[in-house]
C-alpha cells in the first residue's frame, strides 16, 4: 500500500471546487452510469454489475473493490469532497480516472442517494443521504466487501432536464456504449448488466448483457462486434507499455462506417482527431473501397502530457509531444499489421524461428518505423515465416507448404503488393528513348499527366510525344496504353496502383517453383502481405488443426484407414 497517497476524504478549496464542477456533468443516467462505473474502477473492482431501471429513472451499482469505512462513507456525498485532490495542481497529477469524487454530491442534489459499504476492515454500513449530501439514515447492513450505489428517482426534482432527454431505449442504448468503451479500457474487468423486465409490475430485472473479463481488449471487441474472433484482431504494444494497439486485420475484418477507431488515454475514451487520422491515413491501401478499419488505440501517459481542457463535454483533449505519438502509432500499426509468429498462429512457428524474429526485434529492425531497409530489391530477402512453393494451381494460385498447414496465395495480388510498395518508397520516372507517340489526348489528360511529372510535348497533328514515363513502364510493348490509363486521373497513389496492377504477373502465367519461391520471400516481408492495394485478400491459410478436424482423424477407425 502506498502510504504517500492521502487515505480518507478531504475537503477542496474552492479554487478546485470550480474546475471540477465544469467538468462533472450529470445529465442522463448514462452519465450516471459512467460516474458509478469509474468509481467503482478506482476502488480496484475486478466484477461490476450494474442494474437499470430506465423508466424508474432509476441505476443500481455494485462492485467487489476496496469498500468505504463508515467515516469516509458519511462524508462521501458531502459538496466539495474527494478522496483523490486537493488542489488544483493533483488534477493534473491525479493517476486514476478523474476527479470521481465529487459525482456523488452531484446525485444527491439530483436524485435520492443511497450507497452501502464494506471495508475488509470494517463491518458494512448502508447510508442514505440528503439533497445536500449530508448523512441522513446510518445502519450497519451485513453485506460482502465492496461498494453498492442506488441512484433513485433521477431528476425528479427537476422535470425539464427529463423532459429533455431521449426515449428510454435510447438511454438504454448509451448506457450500453458506455460500458462497452470502459470494458474495452479496463479488461480485467467482468460487466454484468441488468435491466427492468419487460411489463414487470415489481420492477423486477432481467439479464441484459455480460462482458467476461480478459486478459487484455483483444478478449473484449469480439464480444462487443458479432463476427469478430480474437484471431482477426493483431495486438501491438510498445516496450514500456505506454502504448496498446489492438488492430483488426485487414483482410479479416472492417466496417461499413468509420465508427470502429476508438482512442483512450489512461483509461478513457477520448477525441483527439489528429490521433485518429493517422490510424485512418496508416490503412489506407489496405482495405476495400468504402469500407472502414477496426482498431482501438490505448495510450497510457503521465497526466501532466494532457490537456483536458480543449473541449470537456466531447472528451476531446491535447496531446503534449503529439507528432512523437503520431510517429510510433504509424510505427505500431505497421508492426501489426507485418506477417509475424504471433499474427499467423502462435503454434506454426518453430522455436528457432521465433528467436530469431525475436533477436531482430529487440534489434529493432523489426517493426521499426523507417520503410527503408529490407525494401532492397537486390539484396535476397529472408524469409519471415517458413512458406515453401509446392505447386501452381490454375496457373493463378501458389500452394505452399508450411509448418502448421497449407496456404493458398493469389500470384497476382501478391506481387501487385510487393510492386505497390517498391513504388511507393521509389516512384521514378525515366527517359523514353525513342518516345512514345500518344494520339487524341484532351487537355486535361495532358494536364493529368504533367501532374504526374510527365511532360507532353505537341508532335503534329492530334499527336503527343511523351518522353518520360514510370520506371516499370519504360520497356513495356504496352507502355502507350499504360500511359493513357494513367491519363485518366486519380492522384499520385492511384497512379502507383495501377503502374503495380499492369506490371504485376498476370493470373494464367506459368511459374517455375524457383519464381515461385522468390515471389513468396519477397511478398511476405511487405508491410501489409494482407490485402492488396484494393484491399482484397491476398492469401487463405489452412491450418493444419482445422484439416485434421475436417479430416476427422480423431476417429479410431483401424488400420485400413492409415491411421
Ligand atoms: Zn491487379
Amino acid at each position: 500500500m502506498d502510504t504517500s497517497v492521502p487515505s480518507g476524504i478531504q475537503t477542496l478549496s474552492e479554487e478546485v471546487v470550480h474546475l471540477i464542477a465544469a467538468g462533472e456533468v450529470i445529465d442522463s443516467l448514462a452519465a450516471v452510469v459512467r460516474e458509478l462505473a469509474e468509481n467503482a474502477l478506482d476502488a480496484g473492482a475486478s466484477r461490476i454489475s450494474i442494474s437499470v431501471w430506465a423508466e424508474q429513472w432509476r441505476v443500481r451499482v455494485a462492485d467487489n473493490g476496496r469498500g468505504m469505512e463508515r467515516h469516509d462513507l458519511q462524508q462521501a456525498a458531502l459538496p466539495h469532497s474527494t478522496s483523490k485532490i486537493r488542489s488544483s495542481a493533483d488534477l493534473w497529477r491525479v493517476h486514476s480516472l478523474g476527479f470521481r469524487g465529487e459525482a456523488l454530491h452531484s446525485l444527491a442534489q439530483l436524485a435520492d442517494l443511497e450507497i452501502c459499504s464494506r471495508s475488509h476492515a470494517d463491518e458494512g454500513w448502508r447510508i442514505r443521504y440528503n439533497s445536500q449530501g449530508e448523512p441522513v439514515y446510518t445502519e450497519a447492513v451485513a453485506i460482502a466487501p465492496g461498494t453498492i450505489v442506488t441512484v433513485s428517482y433521477l431528476f425528479a426534482n427537476w422535470m425539464p432536464r427529463r423532459q429533455g432527454l431521449p426515449s428510454a431505449a435510447q438511454q438504454l442504448r448509451a448506457i450500453q456504449l458506455v460500458i462497452q468503451q470502459l470494458a474495452l479500457c479496463h479488461p480485467q474487468v467482468t460487466w454484468q448488466l441488468e435491466q427492468e423486465a419487460i411489463a414487470s409490475v415489481a420492477h423486477e430485472t432481467r439479464p441484459w448483457f455480460t462482458l467476461w473479463a480478459g486478459a487484455s481488449a483483444q478478449q473484449i471487441l469480439p464480444q462487443l462486434l458479432r463476427d469478430v474472433q480474437p484471431g482477426d484482431l493483431q495486438e501491438w504494444s510498445s516496450p514500456d507499455a505506454s502504448l496498446y494497439l489492438l488492430l483488426g486485420l485487414p483482410d479479416r475484418c472492417h466496417r461499413h462506417r468509420p465508427d470502429w477507431v476508438k482512442v483512450a488515454v489512461n483509461g478513457r475514451i477520448v477525441k483527439i482527431p489528429e490521433l485518429e487520422q493517422v490510424i485512418f491515413a496508416a490503412l489506407r491501401r489496405t482495405l476495400p473501397r468504402d469500407r472502414h478499419p477496426v482498431c482501438f488505440l490505448h495510450l497510457h501517459l503521465p497526466p501532466g502530457q494532457i490537456d483536458w481542457n480543449r473541449h470537456p463535454a466531447k472528451a476531446e483533449i491535447y496531446l503534449h509531444h503529439l507528432e512523437d505519438w503520431k510517429t510510433q502509432i504509424a510505427a505500431a500499426i505497421d508492426a501489426a499489421l507485418r506477417l509475424n509468429p504471433s499474427s499467423v498462429a502462435d503454434s506454426a512457428y518453430n522455436s528457432r524461428i521465433g528467436q530469431v524474429i525475436r533477436a531482430a526485434e529487440a534489434a529493432g529492425s523489426y517493426g521499426d518505423a523507417d520503410r527503408e531497409d529490407g525494401s532492397d530489391p537486390d539484396v535476397p530477402i529472408a524469409p519471415l515465416i517458413p512458406l515453401k512453393a509446392l505447386a501452381q494451381i490454375h496457373q493463378m494460385y501458389i500452394l505452399a507448404e508450411h509448418p502448421e498447414g497449407m496456404w493458398l496465395i493469389e500470384q497476382h495480388i501478391a506481387h501487385e503488393r510487393v510492386l505497390y510498395e517498391q513504388l511507393s518508397d521509389r516512384w521514378q520516372l525515366v527517359p523514353l528513348e525513342p518516345p512514345v507517340i500518344l494520339n487524341q489526348l484532351l487537355p486535361t489528360q495532358i494536364e493529368q499527366l504533367q501532374r504526374l511529372g510527365i511532360a507532353v510535348e505537341p508532335f503534329g497533328d492530334r499527336l503527343w510525344a511523351v518522353r518520360l514515363a514510370p520506371e516499370p513502364l519504360a520497356q513495356r510493348s504496352d507502355c502507350a496504353e499504360a500511359l493513357t490509363e494513367l491519363s485518366f486521373g486519380g492522384d499520385l497513389d492511384t497512379a502507383i496502383v495501377a503502374t503495380a496492377c499492369r506490371t504485376a504477373i498476370r493470373n494464367g502465367t506459368p511459374l517455375s517453383l524457383e519464381e515461385m519461391q522468390a515471389l513468396l520471400n519477397q511478398w511476405q516481408n511487405t508491410r501489409n502481405p494482407r490485402t492488396c492495394p484494393h484491399g482484397r485478400p491476398i492469401y487463405l491459410q489452412l491450418e493444419e488443426s482445422s484439416l485434421s478436424r475436417f479430416f476427422r482423424r480423431h476417429w479410431v477407425i483401424g488400420k485400413s484407414h492409415g491411421i
